[in-house]
């Protein structure tokens, strides 16, 4: 992973380069201008109002607007939605490359959650600047991110920058519905065409972490668990509750559930969680440190998956877990009850198969008078090989802009637009720049914010990924 950029450039993109910048330093603009236009981007796209009822179709025509003034032309840029979903626009633009390399693929979704005005120190809708930071709903989570790609594209474009492989920007709509109408998905199921790319980056699913001040690392994400849920029943005739009988639902599923408690689903590591936990392990010391590196090995110590396993956030980096979300049971205070039902919400390490985790929970509950039933079956999504191109750039930058960051593969417990991408077959990587603090991370929540030297340096990042990673053989 530690090549170095200069390595990857052959003498035609040299050339080519100094062709650009002996343009005339005069005909570019600065550092400054380009800050200034990417807050003017985010400041656009906060106050276009994206929640889940108002879709994103506005937002689709503003960055189409903001396009067409720098240069592209209509044919560069598909505005879509799918039949029947007029306000779920998504919008698809290219900047056309030499065709020397395949094309890559940048997506960004456009939709916001919720956010109630009188919950909120200030308008959501609006980006008010205070003390350093920009507040408004989107800002983090990822009108900030969008800004910064759209930036970064249309600065390659004024600068008549010719990549040697197309960079595709897709800006979508409904990743936080759940992807009710995810233009990803949508897109990768019925324009893979305008979508087709060697790789795809999602600065959605992408980390950049710090502690009280102090840039830890960059997070790639190569894979998300898989999500699937189950549920589980009993039913029986019922009757009056003076004449209990051995064959109450209730006690049945609820004996079920507490054996599935004591459950835990065995050790699966993947190249990307030994990855994690070697250089995760930088970051910590004593015995954190030695369990992290034992896992990272060839052959785990036990009782360092035992530590691990007992905290949360390292526990769901080393198998799937499954957990009760919901119970039923019962209607009336005076009968016995003729049916019991939970539902089993499952996050499920990439590789595994439904069949196999329907089997853990059948064997783990027991009770053939309880039955399984597939609420929600997974999208499969496999995870993406850690690729050296990418992960080496992103060292490469990071090292230069943020001197001691290091740079860690993950996994996400949660999914993302990614899940859909990976699902047919484009590796994808989340990659993002905006520094945030690991115990102040207001996404979805009241009060969202990104500090403004975090946002300025997320776009000079995004930029000078974007051109990077637009030549890399
Ligand atoms: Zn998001």
């Amino acid at each position: 992973m530690g090549f170095k950029r200069s390595q990857v450039l052959n003498a035609a993109t040299v050339l080519a380069l100094m062709t650009v910048s002996g343009g005339g330093a005069s005909a570019q603009s600065s550092t400054q201008d380009w800050h200034a236009f990417g807050r003017d981007v985010l400041k656009q796209l906060v106050e276009i109002n994206s929640v889940h009822a108002n879709g994103s179709t506005g937002a689709t025509l503003a960055i189409a607007e903001r396009l067409t003034a720098a240069g592209f032309s209509r044919e560069d840029f598909q505005l879509l939605s799918p039949p029947g979903h007029p306000t779920k626009g998504d919008i698809v633009v290219r900047l056309k490359g030499t065709g020397k390399l395949r094309p890559m693929l940048y997506i960004g979704h456009l939709d916001v959650v919720e956010a109630e005005k009188a919950d909120w120190t200030y308008d959501p809708f609006k980006l008010i600047e205070k003390d350093g930071w920009l507040y408004g709903r989107g800002t983090i989570d990822m009108k900030g991110q969008d800004s910064s790609t759209l930036t970064a594209l249309i600065r390659l474009k004024k600068e008549g920058y010719v990549p040697d492989r197309d960079i595709i920007v897709a800006f979508t709509a409904d990743e936080e519905a759940g992807g009710e109408q995810s233009g990803v998905d949508w897109l990768a199921k019925n324009h893979r065409d305008l979508i087709d790319a060697e790789f795809v980056i999602n600065p959605d699913s992408g980390d950049a972490a710090s502690k009280n001040g102090r840039k830890l690392y960059l997070g790639i994400q190569t894979s998300e668990k898989e999500y699937m849920t189950f549920g589980l029943e009993a039913s029986d005739k019922g009757g009056h509750s003076s004449e209990p009988t051995p064959a109450n639902p209730i006690y049945h599923v609820a004996s079920g559930l507490d054996r599935l408690s004591k459950y835990q689903f065995p050790l699966h590591l993947t190249d990307t969680s030994r990855a994690y936990f070697a250089q995760r392990a930088k970051l910590e010391t004593g015995q954190v440190r030695a369990d992290m590196l034992s896992v990272a090995g060839s052959s785990p110590d036990p009782a360092a998956v035992a530590r691990l396993s007992a905290v949360v956030e390292t526990n769901v980096m080393l198998r799937s877990t499954c957990v009760a979300t919901e119970f039923q049971g019962g209607r009336s205070e005076s009968a016995l009850p003729e049916k019991a039902a939970a539902v089993i919400q499952c996050r499920i390490i990439p590789g595994e198969s439904q069949a196999s985790v329907e089997q853990a929970i059948t064997d783990t509950v027991a009770d053939p008078a309880v039955k399984l039933t597939v609420i929600y079956p997974p999208d499969i999504s496999p995870e993406s090989a850690i690729d050296p191109r990418i992960f080496g750039e992103v060292q490469e930058l990071g090292k230069e802009m943020w001197p001691g960051v290091i740079v860690v593969p993950e996994m996400s417990p949660g999914a993302s637009d990614s899940a859909f991408t990976r699902a047919v077959g484009l590796p994808s990587y989340g990659v993002d720049g905006t520094f945030q603090d690991l115990d102040d991370n207001r996404a979805h929540g009241r009060d969202e914010r990104v500090g403004i030297e975090a946002f300025n340096q997320e776009l000079d990042f995004s930029y000078r990924l974007m051109k990077d990673l637009s030549r890399i053989p």
